[in-house]
């Protein structure tokens, strides 16, 4: 019955789609056309869901509470006529539409759904560009063209009169543009695709909450939409009949998308959720996404997740870089967290030469305390490092760049040790917030002999050391006696306290 449509229906459906556009994006025929183009794409996606799906069940099966991940964005504007030349604060609002629909603190949310929850991910305009420079975060190109074809990704190439992206590792890519060809309001490359066209595009009237965004869509849900496949979310009804799946245990099976607003449809034997963002309801319906959807999102973000460099970029940061003296670090006239004072969101304080900021749940760390003034910075840890020779017989502990990233030959393979350009290791890494009892450092590092030594106003501290996969790969219930680290191969690795309900976290180097 359902199937069956009359020409009467048809005609009405053909007058309705001219007057108010459904929603449609291009995210999985940009999927599609990636399939073809890239022979090593299927294996890298398949690599990246074998490792979601364990990095997911850890997740549900420890109940740590995660810190809040910020992702540093840099938006280009592509125009023709003036008015598709989107104003800054259009930008902005669009990042306080992400902001709210992340966090769930939008004003429409609400309790029809239990499994809707907070994916602790925030956003910000990068306030430093790849060369070192400050930036608004914006950038803004004429171009005469009147639309753009997803398929061409014109818009991602400068040569090609679009902009290329910025280090993708390192900041989320949003281009706005004019228009895309074939109605489409966005699109998304999901985790594993080309890092040449790595990002999201929109068009201007489906982009933030003010200026040009037209009604259905201007309530920015577009790009929370599109952000949400760029962080490895599928369509919530699988793109396919029922049975069809989403990768995501919590949210229910539907035959097909649903546009509109129909609150009370009903498919594969269940209420379909058309308030989840990754359905094709119109702006004003959606307000969730499910504690599955967050799990799988933060899964690419984390240590060892394909975008984990993304994660834990400081392109938000204004921090001076390179050589030479600076005028001033990031913790530079910050004050030293106080416990019995109150800090409103926004505040920042420094407590262990680190720096954080209060959010509307916790605090975010915003990482080390940077040079302070007088001085140099501390070098690039690649500087004198050769790069990778695939002609090269290496031993190991043998260090090489490839890539612009350090990696150390282990006995069995290469140990990344993180993007060249700063010198983080040792930092500490999703530590506790600040004010925490729990006074904790590990030593020597790296750790040559069998014993990786724990000082600790507690000794009582129970103890996970994962790899940089993120897998377990030793674990105990107190620190009186040292870590035995004899059975780890030469790497790097994250060794985690449970403190209460938070982890405090040191990277060590096992030699
Ligand atoms: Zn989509």
């Amino acid at each position: 019955m359902r199937k069956t449509i009359t020409l009467s229906l048809l005609s009405f459906l053909f007058a309705f789609t001219i007057t108010a556009q459904q929603r449609s994006c291009g995210t999985m025929q940009d999927l599609e056309n990636r399939m073809q183009q890239d022979s090593g794409l299927a294996q890298r996606m398949a690599d990246i869901e074998s490792f979601t799906a364990r990095k997911v069940q850890e997740l549900e099966t420890s109940r740590i509470s995660g810190n809040i991940i910020t992702i540093p964005v840099v938006v280009h504007v592509l125009y023709r006529a003036s008015s598709e030349n989107i104003s800054n604060e259009q930008i902005q609002s669009q990042l306080n539409v992400l902001n709210r629909d992340y966090r769930r603190t939008n004003s429409d949310r609400n309790n029809v759904w239990s499994q809707a929850a907070d994916a602790q991910i925030e956003f910000c305009l990068a306030k430093v560009d790849p060369s070192g420079r400050a930036t608004s975060g914006i950038t803004r190109k004429y171009s005469s063209k009147t639309e753009w074809s997803s398929s061409a990704n014109r818009m991602k190439n400068t040569s090609q009169g679009g902009v290329s992206p910025w280090d993708t590792r390192q900041y989320l890519n949003m281009w706005v543009v004019n228009k895309i060809s074939g109605g489409t309001l966005g699109y998304a490359q999901f985790p594993g695709g080309s890092r040449a066209t790595d990002g999201v595009v929109m068009g201007h009237e489906y982009f933030g909450s003010t200026g040009t965004a037209k009604f259905p869509y201007n309530k920015g849900r577009t790009t929370t939409h599109e952000v949400g496949h760029f962080l490895n979310l599928r369509h919530i009804w699988g793109d396919g009949a029922c049975g069809a799946s989403d990768y995501v245990s919590d949210t229910p099976s539907a035959e097909a998308a649903n546009y509109g607003c129909s609150t009370n449809k009903s498919s594969c034997g269940s209420r379909d959720m058309v308030q989840n963002y990754m359905d094709y309801s119109d702006d004003a319906c959606m307000n969730l996404f499910t504690s599955g959807q967050k799990n799988r999102m933060r899964a690419v973000l984390l240590s060892g997740g394909s975008r984990s460099s993304l994660g834990a970029s400081n392109k938000c940061e204004a921090t001076s870089t390179g050589g030479g003296t600076t005028s001033g670090g990031n913790c530079d006239r910050v004050a030293a967290y106080n416990s019995s004072t109150s800090y409103s969101v926004g505040a920042k304080v420094v407590s262990n030469g680190t720096l954080y900021q209060r959010t509307s749940s916790g605090w975010s760390n915003l990482g080390a305390c940077t040079s302070t003034g007088g001085g140099t910075t501390s070098g690039d840890k690649c500087a004198g490092v050769a790069a990778y020779n695939s002609s090269t017989s290496y031993s190991v502990g043998a260090k090489v760049v490839s890539n612009a990233t350090l990696y150390q030959r282990t006995s069995s393979g290469w140990s990344n040790l993180g993007a060249c350009g700063s010198s983080r290791i040792g930092d500490d890494l999703d530590t506790g917030f600040p004010g925490d009892e729990l006074k904790i450092s590990v030593y020597p590092n790296p750790v040559r002999g069998n014993t990786l030594h724990v000082k600790s106003n507690n000794t009582n501290v129970p103890f996970t050391i994962v790899n940089m996969l993120g897998q377990r790969v030793s674990q105990g219930s107190n620190v009186s006696n040292g870590v035995n680290v004899s059975n780890l191969d030469a790497g790097l690795y994250l060794i985690q306290f449970r403190v209460n309900d938070t982890i405090k976290t040191k990277k060590f180097i096992k030699e």
